[in-house]
């Protein structure tokens, strides 16, 4: 018999899809992570950052988690939680889309909205009010996806031997979409110990931190759950050996395009490392392209999907 013993055990094992009809040479694949079954990647972490919590003895029999997230990292934490009788607070900035905030709510969580435009130091930010409601919450526990070790960890663990079993080890390069750098730091570690030539290119939206030159490129953005303000311990710089600048019109452009070409109903940041990948593809022909597609389109059809909201915002 193949049977889940619970939803979590759903997670991983996401298929590797060839994206041969936006790039006819057919060098270039997608890793569909939005098919996990809390519809992204963070199902991983999730899991991975609860168990941790739970072993440390950080999180005790009905506590409550208290979690900064673009989402989707909420969308496992509130999975998980749910099964094992937690209770979640997500604290969220409000470029987020509704629909992420209605999901969350759909799992049994709570969700506070802050505003984007203000510094992360400021009192009002989503990264400040988390920290305030854990510490005036009793027993609150806090995974803090941008430092906790069991983020990379689960995509070490997981991820990458995945990657490296569905190619039979003939992956050359991969190309992930930077956040909180978990993705990129497991992947490429995992991937480098097993190939030392394999290539990692991180993709940066621009406006973020990871490929500007000066302070003063640091600055807003649409593409969500990617880039950032500022720089996570959970990023290993060593690991990148090529980054990509992508903007909001560029990545939303080929979000749509995966949809309308591919059949791939994928996210706006999914749309961002597919124009990376699609330059690395290009000017690699001999190379197998790996890209990784985080989270799911369903996520923006109120935004990227949505034509007002793409003329409103100067994208068509
Ligand atoms: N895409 C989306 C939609 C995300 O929510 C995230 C996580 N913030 C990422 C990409 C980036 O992944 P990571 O945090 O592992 O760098």
């Amino acid at each position: 018999m193949q049977i889940h013993e619970d939803i979590v055990a759903a997670i991983g094992n996401t298929p590797l899809v060839r994206l041969s009809r936006l790039h006819p040479p057919g060098n270039l694949v997608a890793k569909l992570e939005y098919l996990n079954p809390g519809g992204s990647t963070k199902d991983r972490i999730a899991l991975g950052m609860i168990e941790r919590a739970e072993r440390n003895g950080w999180l005790q029999p009905g506590g409550t988690i208290i979690e900064p997230t673009s989402g989707n990292t909420g969308v496992g934490l509130a999975m998980a939680a749910a099964l094992r009788g937690y209770k979640l607070i997500a604290v969220m900035a409000d470029k987020q889309s509704e629909e992420k905030r209605a999901l969350l709510r759909a799992y049994g969580a709570e969700v506070v909205v802050c505003p984007t435009d203000v510094e992360p130091e400021d009192p009002r930010s989503y990264y400040s009010v988390a920290d305030r409601l854990t510490r005036e919450t009793p027993g609150a526990y806090r995974p803090d996806q941008y430092s906790n070790p069991a983020n990379p960890r689960a995509h070490y663990e997981q991820t990458g031997p995945e990657l490296w079993e569905q190619t039979n080890g003939e992956i050359d390069v991969v190309v992930i979409g930077l956040g909180t750098g978990g993705s990129v730091g497991g992947i490429g570690r995992y991937l480098k110990e097993r190939k030392p030539e394999l290539w990692v290119v991180g993709v940066d939206p621009e406006g973020s931190i990871y490929t500007a030159e000066t302070e003063a490129d640091i600055t807003t953005y649409l593409t969500e759950g990617v880039g950032e303000d500022f720089w996570p311990e959970t990023y290993d710089p060593d690991i990148v050996d090529q980054y990509e600048m992508v903007t909001d019109a560029e990545a939303f452009a080929t979000t749509r395009r995966l949809s309308e070409v591919e059949g791939v109903f994928a996210g706006g940041s999914s749309g961002m490392a597919v124009v990376g990948a699609l330059r690395v593809a290009t000017d690699r022909p001999d190379d197998l392209v790996v890209v990784v597609l985080p989270d799911s389109g369903r996520n923006y059809i109120s935004k990227i999907f949505n034509d007002d909201w793409m003329h409103d915002n100067g994208f068509i």
